[in-house]
């Protein structure tokens, strides 16, 4: 055990303002480290039965809480900010012991995380409401905003820390309360967070997380229970239908961040050192797995060779190992079923005739060679589904218009990238990508100053950014006669 502050793993879900260290099922589960297969912690195995004890108490809560000024609640996610920075070295060993990315893109997305609840924290203070000139000469109109109450939150296990941090610093910014459901692969990392938010003085019942492996049963108690407002949740697009279709019956708020197919275009008049440093970025970040990143890599006819070739090099010396070894820059995958997805889309794509430049192969255990693979066509799985994983196919185009096409023909929507200097052409492709984000001349998109979001079947609402606070807030007209 490497952490310094031992109290940042407590062996037990925060159901309605206690930590309890066994769940009403009598059952355990463990949490590994994909690097090695350690078990790293055992956790009591919560359902249905602690998720609805803790929307009890999160709804007593949230009153009180919403009723406290913007400056009060800030001044707790402030001191939550600076625990995170303080204890940065503590959550990123957390992070890579159960989800095996490198220590030091840990320590990255901690800084990530504790951005959002920053920002959010300064956004407590300015959620302004509107008055509207009467439309009679008695009539005053007013619009207030107010929290939307109890929110549900269910993230995933690629970003443990951020993906929770963007939900919670901005439901509890405007006066919402949180039950959190992470990832069964990465609970660690919203315990630790919950650990620092008691610290930082947030009343406990309004933040709680549950340990449990069910997630469907836990997502069900979520949906289905009335003093839950609102669904948040990151995760793949096909659970993300499930959760709409459950909401569906009490019109439950919902925003959803979910799966994507980033498309990352290359035209003849890219910069392509600076192409391939983005594509290194917007595809082996964290080895393949975010939502954001680079699935098909687009490239022009006439730059198609040089950039492979180019592409090629680079990644063939970058180093995959145990997250925690010196030099190391790409992890494991997350577990089995994640490393048999990359293998399989490998193969396919081999079998339709696409070539090995590096890599190709597994590594043993849950490691996988990086890899690009040239002449990538529509027909492989790789160009419909998102890998996930560390593997670059090339897809060779020859103009603006056909690569458009090409890039839009997907049902997701979330980022997408392009590398190009002519100005006209920058625009008109901006304008005609279906996504919700654009990446220009960079690979490299994330901030809590911007809005995140996609899409079509990437989802709806955005995080982060002033825009980022309208998912958690009602709009109240108000309309005052007789004066
Ligand atoms: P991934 O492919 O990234 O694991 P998932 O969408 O399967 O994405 O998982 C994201 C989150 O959704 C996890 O916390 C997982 O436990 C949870 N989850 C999975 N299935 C359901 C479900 N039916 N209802 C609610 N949550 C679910």
């Amino acid at each position: 055990n490497r952490l310094a502050d031992k109290s940042l793993l407590p062996a037990a879900g925060l159901i309605a303002g206690e930590w309890r260290a066994a769940a009403a099922s009598g059952k355990q589960f463990n949490v590994t480290n994909p690097a090695t297969g350690a078990v790293i912690a055992t956790l009591p195995d919560m359902g249905a039965a602690e998720t609805a004890e803790a929307i009890d108490a999160a709804h007593a809560a949230q009153v009180e809480w919403a009723a406290r000024t913007g400056k009060e609640r800030a001044g707790i996610l402030r001191k939550l900010h600076d625990l995170m920075v303080a204890h940065a070295d503590d959550l990123a060993t957390i992070i890579t012991a159960e989800m095996g990315k490198p220590w030091a893109e840990a320590r990255g997305e901690v800084l990530y995380g504790a951005s959002y609840v920053e920002w959010f924290g300064e956004e407590a203070k300015r959620v302004y409401g509107e008055t509207i000139p009467g439309h009679q000469r008695d009539k005053r109109l007013m619009v207030i905003r107010q929290p939307v109450g109890v929110v549900g939150a269910i993230t995933p296990w690629n970003f443990p820390n951020a993906m929770l941090a963007r939900k919670m610093a901005p439901a509890l910014a405007v006066g919402c309360a949180m039950v959190a459901k992470p990832a069964e692969q990465t609970p660690l990392s919203a315990l630790a967070l919950a650990v620092l938010a008691e610290r930082a003085g947030l009343p406990l019942a309004l933040l709680s997380v549950i340990t449990g492996t069910d997630g469907p049963a836990i997502g069900k108690e979520l949906c289905y229970n009335p003093k839950i407002r609102k669904i948040t949740f990151t995760g793949s697009t096909e659970v993300g239908r499930i959760l709409m279709r459950q909401g569906a019956d009490q019109i439950k708020k919902m925003s959803m961040e979910l799966g994507g197919n980033a498309p990352f275009i290359v035209f003849n008049d890219a910069d392509l050192d600076a192409a391939v440093e983005g594509a290194l970025i917007a595809k082996f970040r964290n080895n393949g797995q975010t939502c954001v990143c680079a699935n098909r890599i687009y490239v022009q006819a006439g730059v198609y060779d040089a950039f492979a070739d180019k592409l090629a090099a680079a990644v063939a010396k970058l180093q995959t190992g145990d997250g925690f070894a010196e030099g190391v820059v790409l992890g494991p995958l997350v577990d089995g079923d994640a490393l048999a997805k990359v293998e399989a889309h490998v193969a396919d794509a081999c079998a339709q005739g696409a070539s090995v430049l590096t890599g190709g192969k597994g590594l043993g255990g849950l490691f996988y060679a990086p890899t690009v693979l040239k002449g990538a066509t529509p027909a492989m799985r790789l160009a419909r589904e998102e890998t996930f994983g560390p593997v670059a196919p090339l897809f060779r185009f020859d103009t603006v218009e056909e690569v458009i096409r090409l890039a839009n023909d997907t049902e997701f929507g979330l980022a997408s990238y392009f590398y190009a200097r002519d100005i006209a052409q920058v625009y008109r492709v901006a304008e005609a990508l279906e996504y919700g984000m654009v990446g220009i001349n960079t690979g490299l998109i994330s901030t809590e100053v911007a809005p995140f979001g996609g899409i079509k079947q990437s989802g709806q609402g955005r995080e982060g950014s002033h825009h980022g606070i309208d998912d958690y807030l009602e709009t109240k007209y108000l309309c005052l006669g007789g004066v």
